[in-house]
């Protein structure tokens, strides 16, 4: 049915391969490209060994919007997945353009030099991509990505109206180390030691970093300490649904991670801009980044859950109504699918759900689109189906 070009051998690009191939009735021809091109071989080998499926692999580095149109122009694939860091989510959607590619990624674009991650960038491709007849799907993993697709699925079947939206991230596993990020550690100290910011009642609220917080209890976990913090997918969710008079995205972090990352803030590991060192510039995020757990590695010994879903409270038939809808994934059961740990799991097969989308016909329309601007059943369906099975609960406390 499709070509498809995979940017990134990480852990999530190493989920996305597994399950890319095993849809290989719609993903027909699969490449796999990455800056590092002895990942995506391993990938590739690991991927042959247990589905059977050749995956074609590439180096290409993707900061170079003149390499990536190479490779586009050699390999044309139909669609791009996108699921190498954030930094680069503009110079491949350049390439796109150029070579009439179409777009799909799990992260919006953030500035090397500037921890800030807004949709503006992206959305300012909209017209170029309406006028090219070419589709680019933004946040298309977990969190953006289910998450949204989640509270469009109850604006279309269970609310008139979404006033309350809760979306809440807990990962109770334990993979046995003192400190390390499930994914990249230099995106994910960035995300989480900025201040929090929640939307109410038309305006961003801003808090100081992890100040507001509470128990809340998961499904098949329990109740754990959950802060809130700024999430990306919040931005578009309100713009989607301007019912929302609140929306809040909620993450769970134990105490002995943040007692790590109060001392690396203190000490400056998580400077994102440059020092002198040994007459050498350094940037001691990237050099924490060196020496922490790589999180393509945790998946081994990584125990327990992560529960990820969304607390709603709204108007149907003028009655109020709680809903909440969460998928849970086990860290093991996806390390043994894939090789990788639950945090990368959950991303990475949600983008391959919407790449299939994309290539059934169903997510298909000129421009840039949010994942909660499609049609959310077929999507829910395919969870289901690819490993990702949720649950729903009606007229339940919420907690929030
Ligand atoms: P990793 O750091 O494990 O992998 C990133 C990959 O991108 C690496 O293979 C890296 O290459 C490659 N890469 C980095 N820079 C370049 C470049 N200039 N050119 C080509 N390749 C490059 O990250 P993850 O797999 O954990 O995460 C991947 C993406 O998924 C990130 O954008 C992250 O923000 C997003 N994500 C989204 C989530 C969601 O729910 N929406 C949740 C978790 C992650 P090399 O191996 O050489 O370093």
């Amino acid at each position: 049915m499709g070509k498809v070009l995979i940017i990134g051998a990480g852990g999530v690009g190493t989920v996305v391969a597994n399950k890319v191939a095993q849809n290989s009735e719609i993903f027909t021809d699969i490449m796999l490209a990455s800056r590092t091109k002895s990942k995506c071989d391993a990938i590739a080998e690991d991927v042959k060994n247990r589905t059977g499926i050749t995956i074609k692999t590439a180096k290409v580095d993707a900061d170079s919007v003149p390499e990536l149109v190479k490779l586009f122009n050699e390999y044309k694939p139909e669609l791009v997945i996108n699921v190498a860091l954030p930094y680069q989510d503009l110079t491949i959607m350049d390439a796109c353009l150029e070579c009439g590619v179409h777009y799909l990624d799990t992260a919006n674009y953030e500035p090397k030099d500037e921890a800030k991650f807004e949709y503006k960038w992206q959305w300012a491709y909209q017209d170029k991509f309406r006028e090219a007849g070419l589709t680019a799907i933004l946040g298309c993993g977990f969190d953006p990505g289910v998450t949204s697709i989640f509270t469009a699925y109850a604006a279309k079947h269970y609310f008139d109206e979404i006033h309350y939206l809760d979306i809440v991230d807990c990962n109770a596993g334990d993979h046995g180390k003192a400190f390390a990020t499930n994914f990249n550690p230099e995106i994910n100290i960035r995300e989480v030691t900025q201040k929090g910011k929640y939307w109410e009642n038309g305006k961003w609220v801003e808090t100081e970093p992890h100040e507001i917080h509470k128990p809340l209890n998961y499904p098949n976990i329990g109740p754990k300490e959950s802060y809130v913090i700024y999430h990306e997918e919040l931005e578009s969710l309100v713009k989607n649904f301007p019912t929302i008079k609140r929306a809040r995205f909620w993450m769970t972090f134990g105490q002995e991670y943040l007692t790590h990352l109060r001392v690396i803030q203190n000490i400056g590991m998580a400077r994102i801009d440059e020092v002198e060192y040994n007459g050498q510039k350094i940037v001691p995020i990237q050099f924490l980044k060196a020496v922490l757990p790589d999180p393509g590695d945790l998946g081994e010994n990584y125990t327990g859950e992560t529960s990820i879903g969304c607390r709603i409270r709204g108007i149907k038939d003028g009655k109020e109504r709680t809903y909440y809808v969460y998928n849970n994934c086990s860290h093991q059961a996806a390390y043994e699918e894939t090789g990788a740990q639950g945090v990368s799991y959950t991303t990475g097969v949600p983008a391959t759900i919407g790449a299939m989308m994309f290539l059934k016909g169903l997510w298909r329309k000129p421009g840039v689109f949010n994942v909660e601007e499609f049609n959310p059943d077929p999507f829910m369906e395919q969870l289901n189906k690819q490993g990702l099975p949720w649950h729903e609960l009606f007229d339940v406390d919420l907690e929030v």
